[in-house]
């Protein structure tokens, strides 16, 4: 970063959000020191230039900070622990120091939760990389939980199989931020969400203890403690390892779209599919106002609400789902759209270029994911979108339907607006995400169904877990009595 004149500007100048209280000088080097006796000089830094990268993660509000020249919060170091010893050694030195420790995986979170608001130790996951074993007779891979989703993927698909994960950030995202926000991706009807995935894991806990469960396809023994670290968003431990489902690379894949007239009339035939046991890979139900923005080339889906629909796995019961789908869906008056919708959607399924292009232009842009049982939802639908567009600025509200269960399904909201009356860009953007936020509790939705809490969603928490909050509350205290564990996110 350089002022007008060319010449450097330091770290002190800019606004820092989140200002810290700064460890002494002596203490500084002191805990440098010790950082690299545990893990070697070339895996530890507490330089400027590093600081700032990791100051931040993909919530739009950090973006927008950043664009006015304010930093959101400074760590002290950053450092690329190679094993699970390197973690647990780096989480008792915290203890010992009282500083906090940020898990990162790749800093693609949209809710704040990687940002170190307290400082302390940056744990970047990267160089935690390596598949253990692809067992094909168990069908299960184990990894360590820093490889990149789309390394992941392309390691399965060498051999024949697939993990049948795919988020849409994918290219820029790690297994331990999956897990650690309980991720969902674009396959997730067939092959599940991440938390659906796991066989077993292993994690170091906030006080150095490092704990692992049984590689098997089920057990009673009891609560599942590893569990606990799903969702956990680094302020429980740090998942290090994790053995989970893979399936066979798919024989066939049929591509399928239908438009309605209703939103009603789509949803109705998503839920009769799903009844059936037919679990297609993807399934997407666009509002009116999205499909004219994505499928504008397809004439038959003008004003109309667009269903796309995959098939993969067997041929043989692929061809049977195709079949039984398409019944539904006339069945509820879908006119056949054909392959070429759900072709362009596989063409700009990774174009995310919109928050990175509307902020510069103080327009505020974001996107909302919440759950809902099939009989509250077009309920939901309604006051969500009504709720939004209620906000002074606000130009547009507009969602899809994307994950889907017998039982429900998570509908991703997209808004937009610029401010008006000197109100600040982030303040209207504030006010978005609380009308949101009341009327999906209010409707009887969960407030997240795949981007997790961090800093964005914790002052909601609480009315969404209710007297469960004071147990995590309990169990966070127990576990991280000295409140080192990426500290202030989740409204611990
Ligand atoms: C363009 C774009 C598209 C996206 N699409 C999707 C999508 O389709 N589905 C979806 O679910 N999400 C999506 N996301 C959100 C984001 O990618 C996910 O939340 C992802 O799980 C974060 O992974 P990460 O490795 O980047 O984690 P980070 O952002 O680095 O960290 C996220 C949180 O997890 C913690 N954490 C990271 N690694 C570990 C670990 N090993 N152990 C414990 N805690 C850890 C961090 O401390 C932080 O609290 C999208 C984001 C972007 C920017």
């Amino acid at each position: 970063m350089t002022t007008k004149n060319n010449s450097k500007k330091s770290i002190d100048e800019y606004k820092v959000i989140y200002r810290k209280k700064e460890l002494s000088e002596k203490k500084k080097k002191e805990i440098l020191k010790k950082l690299c006796d545990i893990l070697g000089s070339e895996n530890v830094s507490d330089k400027e230039i590093d600081k700032i990268s990791y100051s931040k993660d993909y919530w739009p509000i950090a973006l927008r900070w950043m664009l006015e020249g304010k930093i959101p919060a400074l760590p002290d170091y950053i450092v690329w622990p190679e094993n699970t010893k390197h973690i647990s050694d780096v989480i008792k030195l915290a203890n010992e120091e009282e500083i906090p420790i940020i898990p990162f995986g790749e800093g693609s979170g949209v809710m704040g939760g990687a940002i170190p608001i307290k400082g302390g130790i940056v744990v970047d996951m990267k160089k935690m990389n390596k598949t253990l074993e692809i067992n094909k007779k168990n069908l299960t891979i184990t990894v360590q939980t820093g490889i990149n989703g789309m390394n992941l993927e392309r390691t399965l698909n060498k051999e024949g199989y697939t993990f049948g994960h795919n988020p849409q950030s994918l290219y820029c995202s790690t297994l331990g931020g999956w897990l650690a926000c309980r991720a969902a991706g674009q396959f997730s009807t067939k092959y599940g969400k991440i938390d659906d995935m796991v066989i077993s894991l292993e994690a170091v806990l906030p006080q150095g203890e490092i704990i692992r469960s049984k590689n098997v396809p089920k057990s009673s023994t009891g609560p599942r403690t590893d569990k606990l670290l799903l969702g956990s968003e680094g302020t429980l431990g740090i998942i290090t390892e994790s053995t989970l489902k893979i399936w066979p690379y798919p024989e066939k894949r049929t591509l399928q779209s239908y438009a309605f007239e209703d939103l009603k009339d789509g949803l109705e035939s998503i839920r009769k599919i799903l009844r059936k046991g037919i679990f297609p890979a993807v399934i997407r139900l666009y509002d009116k106002i999205e499909t004219a923005r994505h499928f504008y080339q397809t004439k038959k889906a003008k004003g109309k609400y667009m269903l796309i629909l995959v098939m993969e796995g067997d041929k043989e019961l692929v061809d049977l789902e195709e079949r039984v789908s398409h019944e539904i869906c006339e069945e509820h008056g879908g006119i056949k759209c054909g392959e070429e919708p759900v072709l362009h959607w596989f063409d700009t399924r990774f174009n995310v270029k919109e928050a990175s292009e509307f902020a510069p232009r103080d327009v505020i842009f974001d996107t909302i994911e919440v759950s809902v049982n099939w009989d509250k939802s077009v309920e939901l639908y309604n006051s969500m979108i009504f709720s939004m567009k209620n906000i002074e600025g606000v130009i547009l509200a507009s969602a899809h339907a994307s994950h889907f269960y017998p039982q429900g399904v998570c509908f991703y909201f997209t808004f937009g607006g610029t401010p008006v009356k000197n109100i600040a860009p982030n303040d209207l953007y504030k006010s978005v995400w609380n009308a949101a936020m009341r009327s999906c509790i209010d409707a009887g939705g969960s407030i997240s169904h795949h981007h997790g809490i961090g800093i964005m969603r914790a002052s909601w928490i609480e009315k969404e877990l209710g007297q469960s909050f004071e147990v995590l509350k309990r169990i966070k205290k127990t576990l991280d009595p000295k409140n080192i564990m990426n500290p202030g996110k989740m409204g611990l």
